[in-house]
């Protein structure tokens, strides 16, 4: 058998007839339709690693097929690649170097749930999770826009912040997730329990350092969400009113986001909804929050355009107002228009409308802003993710410089190595435990320019190194 991805020449009909009975893929095209994710979000992603695929597909049903995947590839010394859904942006599931894609999407139950707790298997879509929850009068603490396709496992090893996270914080926060389990890549691979803090030496390692099973996460009592959009006439009173909102003592909205309005003219489905040419507010209040929305919205300047309870929502053939929302909001313009992209920026002081208003100044024309309210150790936070007209790398290069001059911090989208990007920073942490549950590197190790440089060390030593 050939390889597909040019990169590892085994027999790849003898290596998949050692995976039986577990499914597996192995048509070209459709080993390349698996290679992928979001990364085209980035035309820098997109140059490096469109050419870059796997070799065969597994697809286990059960722990123990799982198992058996991972054995295999220890014993063959293939590289491996976990997959859940394929929605990371950045080609965190790309097999760089080639080799075996292990996608979880069949191990997908809801194991168990209880008051504050969900348990899942890996592969389980986060919007069956949600529908789980529901039945019991809970919902998850936060998911991405994603839901539909993204599973909890790619969520906890991608994923950081969502829908929610301005009630609950970002994932990694303590009491969000509660327990996972990992494989170790071995001779004889070992499921390992991270509780409590622990869960942090693989919470977004991006698949480096263990085999994700299961998940057990925090759950949160439902409440009657509703939808709402509001508008104004400028950004800065769209940012005040947001900023307001997310932080006001008598509001408990989950989610807050202000997006330009020439980035909502790209949104055909709210055509007709929404008065056009106006910056928007949207965000999720419960329903007995809604007057006290209202009032604000007017205070700060706006129209309190569409208030919708998810009934109301599908009558009106409108999608979740979260797909206008988080990187769902690039996503509509690029339906459009793959020349745009984007980035993510930390707004160093949410509450300084005026700081915001010289850097939008500054940023030009190309670059138009969205930010998203959250709360990040118990205190309102802003990320911005804005759409960038991309002319080259040199442009965006200024670009970062221009939001950096301002004070605000980039967190590159434009990078598949996990410490360049939200981390800035190699874990060492992650690495050691990659050591110890993968010694021979065969786990996404493209992903980490660090782990080329302690591999050869022990664990402790290269736990030595991390910052205490
Ligand atoms: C439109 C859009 C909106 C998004 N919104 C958000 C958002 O609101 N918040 C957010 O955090 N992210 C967001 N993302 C990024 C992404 O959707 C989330 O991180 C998502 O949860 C990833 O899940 P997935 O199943 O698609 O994972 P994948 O993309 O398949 O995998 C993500 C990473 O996890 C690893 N992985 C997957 N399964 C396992 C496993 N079982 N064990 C070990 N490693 C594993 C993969 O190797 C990869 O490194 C968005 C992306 C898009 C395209």
């Amino acid at each position: 058998m050939n390889s597909i991805s040019g990169k590892v020449f085994i027999d790849w009909g003898e290596f998949a007839g050692r995976l039986a009975p577990v499914e597996v893929i192995e048509e070209p095209a459709l080993v390349k339709k698996r290679s992928r994710d979001f990364f085209w979000y980035s035309p820098i992603l997109n140059e490096k690693l469109k050419g870059c695929f796997g070799d065969l597909v597994a697809v286990p049903k059960t722990v123990e097929e799982l198992t058996l995947c991972v054995k295999v590839a220890h014993d063959a010394e293939v590289p491996v690649v976990l997959r859940g859904g394929g929605t990371g942006n950045y080609g965190q599931s790309v097999p760089v170097e080639g080799g075996l894609i292990i996608e979880t999407t069949s191990m997908n139950r809801v194991l168990d749930i209880g008051e504050g707790f969900v348990s899942a298997e890996a592969g389980a879509l986060m919007t069956d999770i949600n529908g789980a929850l529901k039945a019991t009068g809970q919902e998850m603490a936060m998911f991405p826009s994603t839901q539909d396709i993204a599973t909890i496992g790619g969520f906890v090893a991608g994923g950081s912040v969502g829908i929610g996270s301005l009630a609950t914080g970002a994932l990694r926060e303590p009491g969000n997730l509660i327990e996972i389990k990992a494989l170790s890549v071995e001779e004889q691979p070992r499921e390992h329990v991270f509780r409590g803090e622990d869960v942090l030496k693989v919470h977004h390692a991006w698949g480096l350092n263990g085999v994700i099973t299961e998940v057990t996460l925090r759950a949160v009592a439902s409440r009657d969400w509703i939808a709402c959009m509001a508008t104004y006439d400028n950004y800065r009173s769209a940012y005040v009113a947001g900023y307001a909102a997310a932080s006001a003592a008598s509001i408990s909205p989950k989610m807050v986001s202000v997006v330009d309005a020439r980035i909502v003219d790209y949104f055909p489905r709210l055509k007709g909804h929404l008065r056009q040419g106006r910056d928007l507010l949207a965000c999720y209040v419960p329903a007995e929050d809604v007057d006290t929305l209202r009032r604000l919205v007017v205070e700060k300047g706006g129209l309190l355009e569409l208030t919708l309870s998810d009934e109301d929502r599908e009558a009106a053939g409108i999608p979740h107002v979260f797909e206008f929302c988080f990187n769902h909001t690039t996503l509509q313009v690029l339906k459009s228009d793959r020349s745009a992209t984007y980035q993510q920026v930390g707004v160093p002081d949410p509450s300084d409308a005026d700081a915001l208003v010289g850097l939008r100044q500054d940023l030009g024309d190309d670059v138009w802003t969205h930010h998203e309210f959250i709360r990040l150790g118990g205190k309102i936070s802003a990320i911005d993710l804005p759409i960038i007209w991309y002319s080259g790398k040199e442009r965006l290069d200024a670009i970062n410089k221009t939001y950096e001059a301002h004070g605000f911090v980039i967190y590159d989208a434009h990078t598949n190595e996990v410490e360049r990007g939200g981390l800035h920073n190699a874990d060492y942490t992650h690495l050691a435990w990659k050591k110890h549950l993968d010694p021979k590197g065969l786990l996404n190790s493209a992903k980490s320019a660090a782990w080329h440089q302690v591999k050869h060390l022990s664990a402790n030593e290269i736990k030595a190194m991390a910052v205490t």
